[in-house]
């Protein structure tokens, strides 16, 4: 059974960088009826909030991605200590006691001799005795996996065949000094564990990848199948990384992004599919196809989540907004026709507010000099409200009658003397709503 899983560590909030992953992971388990698991990766317990973790589960619940099963990496210690001797009784796992700035002079050596700067290994020469003394001067060392210098060789869902020289790769360190389990280690149990089948995550991770193969067959396991997607940069191909903080889902969701507009480009773009504006979660799922996904780096514009946010309120029935429209104060008796007249013409819920005030408060009226004596004999013809459907263009009719004046010219001056504005929705349409119009004062 295919199971997929989203595995944020609980560090910062999750943005449109890790909704690719969460939204990918996501789909491939719906699309094959598989299970999806929230995984917490909480083993650094000076990094991991819980606030973090409960913003996590809020974005997530507010996109309708749910999980199938959450489990939390720091609830599993055991199972990584387990690992742990198990790879110890392989004679794959070693400790190794270099200082930071020891492992740095290494590196600055090799590099110096046009050498890969690869840890060289030299806690395997040392004996129980030195590392006794070590270890009583130091501290514990850190614990190291054993590569294998073999290449290693898979075929990725998105990148296609890869093939590393684990030579080329320093032995992963999976246990710190201090007895911390390394994410490295942890991911790897867990996905035996938990039976995940196919792991969708950032091309950050391909190296990480290669180990992690080494790692679970040692572990006696079959490696999940591996896809790696492109990082996202901006819309001129910059780094988005320093900006993803400002990209947060929680940023986006009070800048009124809907949910179906973000995951409709997230689940599109970067993909040869176009980006097309999704009505449910049914249909996203049914479109989706990792194998469609290409390795370039993918350009994200934050500009793009507006108009699918507009077309997406616009199709929407005033049910699906009604809570809304309570809370900026439509009375319900108000609200079907309230609407009706606006929902074409918003970027964003919060757009309705400023409309709903204008028609309750009515606008400042913005007149020309030249159309004030149209303006006043335009405002003299209309009757006291309330408004009809009919109103505006019997109205209209009587004022082209009086004045000579038509299309334009007599309709552009009533809607800014009415609405203070020169776009809007239809005026037949929004005089019935106008409560008060100030210019009539
Ligand atoms: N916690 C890891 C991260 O956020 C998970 C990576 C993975 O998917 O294995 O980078």
């Amino acid at each position: 059974m295919t199971t997929t899983r989203f595995a944020p560590s609980p560090t910062g909030y999750i943005h449109v960088g890790n909704l690719r992953t969460a939204l990918m992971n996501y789909l491939i388990a719906a699309k094959a009826g598989g299970t999806f698991i929230l995984r917490i990766d909480d083993t650094d317990q000076e990094r991991s909030k819980e606030e973090y973790v409960d913003a996590i589960k809020y974005d997530l619940e507010w996109l309708g991605l749910h999980w199938d099963r959450i489990e939390r990496q720091s609830e599993r210690l055991e199972r990584y200590a387990e690992a742990a001797d198990a790879l110890r009784a392989k004679g794959r796992f070693y400790e190794a006691f270099e200082t930071p700035t020891e492992l740095d002079l290494k590196r600055k050596k090799q590099l110096n001799m046009g050498r890969p700067p690869v840890y060289d290994r030299a806690a395997l020469a040392l004996s129980e005795a030195e590392k006794a003394r070590l270890r009583a001067e130091r501290g514990d060392g850190v614990w190291r996996f054993m590569l294998d210098q073999q290449r290693i060789d898979w075929r990725d869902g998105i990148l296609g065949p890869i093939s590393i020289d684990a030579a080329s790769v320093s032995d992963p360190v999976l246990i710190r000094g201090d007895g911390q389990v390394l994410y490295t280690l942890a991911s790897v149990v867990d996905d035996v564990d938990m039976g995940v089948t196919n792991v969708v995550r950032g091309s950050d991770h391909v190296t990480n990848t290669a180990t992690q193969i080494q790692i679970i067959e040692s572990l006696g396991a079959t490696p999940p199948a591996f896809a790696h997607h492109s990082l996202l940069t901006g819309p001129t191909g910059e780094a988005l990384s320093k900006r993803l903080g400002a990209l947060s889902l929680r940023d986006l969701r009070a800048r009124g992004v809907a949910p179906m507009a973000l995951l409709s480009l997230m689940a599109r773009l970067g993909s040869s599919d176009p980006v097309e504006l999704r009505t449910d979660m049914a249909e996203l799922i049914e479109g989706f196809d990792l194998e469609h996904f290409g390795a370039a780096p993918t350009k994200f514009d934050e500009n793009d989540l507006f108009p699918l946010t507009a077309r997406h309120l616009a199709s929407l029935p005033v049910a699906a907004v009604a809570d809304h429209l309570a809370e900026i104060g439509v009375p319900e008796s108000l609200a079907a026709q309230f609407w009706a007249v606006t929902r074409e013409n918003i970027t964003t819920l919060q757009d309705l507010e400023g409309w709903w005030h204008l028609f309750r408060d009515g606008a400042e009226p913005v007149i020309e000099d030249e159309d004030r004596a149209f303006v006043a004999e335009a405002l003299a013809l209309l009757p006291e409200g309330p408004y009809g459907a009919d109103s505006w263009s019997t109205w209209t009719a009587a004022v082209r009658e009086a004045t000579g004046r038509k299309g334009r010219a007599l309709f552009m001056p009533l809607r800014k003397a009415l609405t203070g504005q020169a776009h809007g929705p239809d005026m037949a349409q929004m005089l019935p709503l106008l409560q008060v119009i100030r210019a009539k004062r």
